[in-house]
């Protein structure tokens, strides 16, 4: 099998397992409880928070685990509107954003908030003017994702962060695709709250964080036992907290590396897509972008039967994002950048990590070629085209 859909997930690193496995039997203890023994979690728990805090550049303190990247952006906005409902009931947001920012400004929108949503160029970046433009007395939060999932293409999220500053509006990154991939100095990005997943760099599922800074204060959005200084109950996951940790750990200490190896792989495979295969168009900005990331529309046919096809000959990877896959719609992000319909439609994306291999990438680079061609063969838009 061939595993090219990282952006999707990615697999735990071996010395993460590792890591977790003595805290699912024999370290146990629930570490909110007073004996020796959960003494040793919640220090495994604080060791973990700063591996993870100093991977991004901030206090651990101001580091909250959630139970993933979604719930980490749902509360960043949920609690912001509700706290600050009073002040004003605007929201803006990019037109590319995650389904866990998009349909959670949706809900905002049924519960009486405006939301708008700043458009993005052909490259998929967003209109910086528009959205200082868009900014009102009654806005009360900014939430635009650092690097977006489908194509790759990186906000730029300083200017951002400097723009809400100086307009006393909370802003809000979900940073789920660049935090343990690329260099994240979050102090000098400058966000208020940003939201991290520990699957999408080599940690296991199930386990996020939601970065609050010091001086700003959200309300809980899941309410029990009090933990993480009451801020988000429930019994703390040590052993995904643990292999979090390890995974941020290996990120500091591997990503360069790894930044380098990944890209040279992903830019073999996207030359050889573009000599190997005619009527194409590259998605995403040619540097602002995710350095392991391509998503490209093939013309006159669907990505769906691409998928199926290459998942035949054991080659995993996504059309449009994992979530919209199966639904018939094409992706939201490529019609925001402006693509029509039916060329949408023929979307694939294939994600590389640390464990794709040049082997690999010829293999992939010459059935490719292949599956389109013989789609194209069949396909009525193409005999049409003739
Ligand atoms: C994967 C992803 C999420 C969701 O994170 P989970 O930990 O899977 O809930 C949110 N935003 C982006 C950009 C993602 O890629």
């Amino acid at each position: 099998m061939i595993y090219m859909d990282y952006n999707a997930t990615t697999p735990c690193d071996e010395r993460v397992v590792e890591e977790m496995l003595p805290y699912f039997n024999n370290k146990f203890a629930n570490s909110a409880s007073l004996y020796r023994p959960a003494r040793e979690t919640r220090k495994a728990v604080e060791e973990a928070r700063k591996n993870i805090s100093l991977l991004v550049g901030v206090l651990p303190d101001e580091i909250f685990f959630t139970s993933g990247g979604t719930e980490a952006d749902n509360w960043a906005i949920m609690a912001t509107a509700l706290k600050f409902q009073s002040k004003g009931k605007h929201i803006i947001t990019s037109a590319i954003e995650h389904h866990a920012v998009l349909y959670t400004c949706k809900a905002l929108e049924k519960q009486g908030f405006e939301v708008t949503y700043i458009p993005v160029d052909n490259y998929g970046i967003i209109d910086i003017e528009q959205l200082k433009n868009s900014i009102r007395k009654d806005t009360i939060l900014i939430t635009i994702m650092h690097a977006n999932n489908e194509i790759g293409s990186i906000q730029p999220i300083s200017e951002i962060s400097a723009m809400a500053k100086e307009k006393g509006v909370i802003f809000h990154t979900d940073s789920v695709q660049t935090i343990g991939k690329i260099p994240c100095n979050l102090k000098e990005l400058g966000p208020d709250m940003f939201s991290l997943s520990a699957h999408k760099f080599y940690g296991p599922k199930g386990i996020g964080a939601l970065y609050i800074r010091k001086g700003l204060s959200i309300p809980p959005f899941i309410y029990g036992g009090g933990q993480e200084k009451g801020k988000r109950s429930g019994t703390t996951n040590v052993a995904g907290i643990v292999g979090f940790g390890k995974a941020a750990e290996l990120a500091k200490q591997e990503m360069s590396t790894d930044i380098i190896y990944v890209k040279k792989l992903r830019d073999t495979l996207e030359n050889k897509i573009k000599e190997s295969i005619p009527e194409i168009i590259l998605n995403g900005h040619p540097e602002k972008k995710l350095h392991n990331t391509i998503n490209v529309c093939i013309k006159h046919i669907e990505g769906e039967s691409i998928l199926l096809s290459l998942d035949f000959e054991g080659i995993c990877a996504s059309s449009g994002s994992a979530c919209t896959s199966g639904s018939l719609e094409p992706s939201h992000v490529l019609l925001a950048i402006g693509l029509p319909h039916e060329i949408a439609h023929g979307s694939l994306r294939l994600t590389l990590g640390k464990y794709n291999t040049m082997d690999e990438v010829e293999k992939v680079a010459s059935v490719l070629p292949r599956v389109v061609e013989r789609l194209r063969q069949i396909s009525p838009f193409w005999q049409d085209k003739k």
